[in-house]
């Protein structure tokens, strides 16, 4: 090749590379924009207190009695459009969850691991010898120096900072009464109907005006309209958050709704649409009564999911519907599962999870990979296309469960409650793959599952199987010591307990 024939060949070379760089740099402008202009509406549709199998779509290799019982058509629906979680898990109580939602962190990280209410005060119950650690039992704040709080970045601060508009409808339950963190507010919420540090309502019903009449602390705020109607309080929230949809649509900006029901919490009251039908089938009353609650949460979903049709919002609104613990222990069992709210065992822990994002994630799918509640806040700010790693205070432990490249490498699940409550013994746990292991601390017992063989937890390996379950130890509290979890210490001595394998 001659000198002429190569400098003629670079010529158009080198205008084609620059043509190029401007175009990327364009398309990198245009994608920008694109995102802006495309970001996805959100929705978290929690549900307090709901089981795994207290649903008509069977999150269980089978259909289960409670499938069967159950009518939630709205679920079905929501799972046939998107992927439900078969493995997910939350804490196995209310406050836990909520704040690992808004800020991506473990339990054992945030430190907020047992329900929250009164300003300094705990729940626990009175253990022999071991006392609680210096929980933050009251919640999360955004701002430093409160004390027994954890101070975070919360999700909805984030995403109203990216210009989406944050709406909270619902049981909160972020901090205790007389703290920043018991107004949703404080947490970057432009909207809070009915949300505040109680975990329950003190009715469902208008005609009570939400309340129970003795301890005011329970009082639904905010609601005084409604006071006085015969209407369930499900059913009043539905109508809250499709006006605080529509009015979003109507001034044209994305919207992040958390949508939280005090549903299907105690106390237990039936919803009257949907009562008789489930004591006609032949239920005892507090199966019927359950079972009305559920279905009434249900239809609160499918009027959500009604409204975004109407609104021809439903392909650009990513939707995620989650419970924030198992199901207490006043209801039926969740069979096969073993134990209820508060507890280590599956029945504790696991929920039902499906995420709904037409053209993103599949639908009609089944997911069988082990997820935990924390993964929303980063699955939600990767959807909103936020450049958010650099943003929060707080080291997010939660995965973007939208990744296509999320891998199958086995993930450690840590779950951590140093409290004695409710006839429940502090533990801590940890699920890999298949395997689940948990140490109680007041007896230093040890106990070893194998989920894939025995979801019922009837069979403890850990006698049989010692060194899977040192190096499970092992795992679980070098995960806890990371975290810089809080253990129960010794009331004599005021010493840590051991952490697990240590
Ligand atoms: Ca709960």
């Amino acid at each position: 090749m001659t000198d002429q024939i190569r400098y003629a060949c670079a010529i158009p070379i080198l205008i084609l590379f620059t043509n190029l760089s401007v175009v990327d740099a364009q398309s990198r402008v245009m994608r920008k924009g694109d995102r802006q202009n495309n970001r996805p509406n959100i929705i978290i549709f929690l549900v307090d207190d709901m089981g795994w199998q207290e649903t008509s779509v069977p999150f269980h290799r089978v259909s289960t009695k409670l499938n069967q019982r159950y009518h939630t058509p709205a679920m079905e629906r929501l799972a046939r459009e998107g992927t439900k979680y078969t493995h997910a898990y939350s804490s196995a109580v209310c406050s836990p969850t909520r704040i690992s939602i808004i800020s991506g962190m473990n339990a054992a990280r945030h430190g907020v691991t047992n329900w929250t209410l009164r300003q300094g005060v705990s729940p626990d119950d009175q253990l022999d010898g071991i006392d609680p650690p210096p929980w933050n039992l009251n919640g999360a704040t955004t701002e430093p120096g409160y004390p027994r709080t954890v101070q975070i970045t919360p999700l909805p601060e984030i995403l109203h900072q990216s210009g989406y508009r944050t709406i909270h409808v619902g049981k909160a339950h972020y901090g205790a009464s007389g703290t920043p963190g018991a107004d949703p507010r404080h947490f970057g919420f432009d909207v809070n109907v009915a949300g505040h540090a109680a975990g329950a309502p003190g009715s469902y019903y208008g005609q009570k005006n939400f309340s129970n009449g003795r301890d005011l602390i329970w009082d639904v705020p905010g609601l005084e309209r409604w006071h006085g109607q015969r209407i369930n309080l499900t059913e009043v929230l539905t109508i809250e958050a499709i006006a605080q949809i529509e009015e979003s649509v109507a001034i044209g900006k994305p919207f992040f709704l958390n949508l939280s029901h005090y549903a299907v919490h105690s106390p237990w009251e039936e919803d009257s649409r949907f009562y008789q039908k489930y004591l006609d089938q032949g239920l005892e009353p507090m199966e019927a009564l359950r079972a009305s609650m559920i279905e009434s949460m249900d239809d609160s979903l499918g009027r959500v999911l009604t409204a975004l049709d109407r609104l021809s919002i439903e392909r650009k609104t990513l939707v995620i519907f989650a419970s924030d613990n198992g199901a207490p222990h006043a209801v039926p069992a969740n069979l096969p599962l073993r134990g209820q709210k508060l507890a280590p065992y599956e029945g504790g822990i696991r929920i039902p999870f499906i995420i709904r994002w037409p053209g993103r994630m599949r639908a009609d799918a089944t997911d069988d990979s082990n997820v935990i509640i924390e993964d929303i806040f980063p699955t939600i700010l990767e959807a909103a296309g936020i450049d958010w790693k650099t943003k929060p205070l707080q080291d997010v432990d939660g995965r973007n469960l939208v990744d296509k490249s999320r891998g199958h490498e086995p993930r450690n699940l840590v779950f951590h409650f140093p409290h004695q409550y409710f006839k429940q013994g502090p533990f801590s746990a940890l699920i890999r793959g298949r395997w689940k292991f948990v140490h109680h601390y007041a007896e230093d017992r040890d106990e070893l599952f194998d989920l894939a063989l025995d979801l019922s937890e009837r069979k403890d390996l850990s006698k049989g199987q010692k060194a899977l379950t040192m190096k499970l130890a092992r795992i679980l509290g070098l995960e806890l010591k990371r975290m810089k979890a809080m253990v129960p210490v010794r009331r004599m001595t005021g010493q840590r307990l051991p952490l697990p394998g240590h």
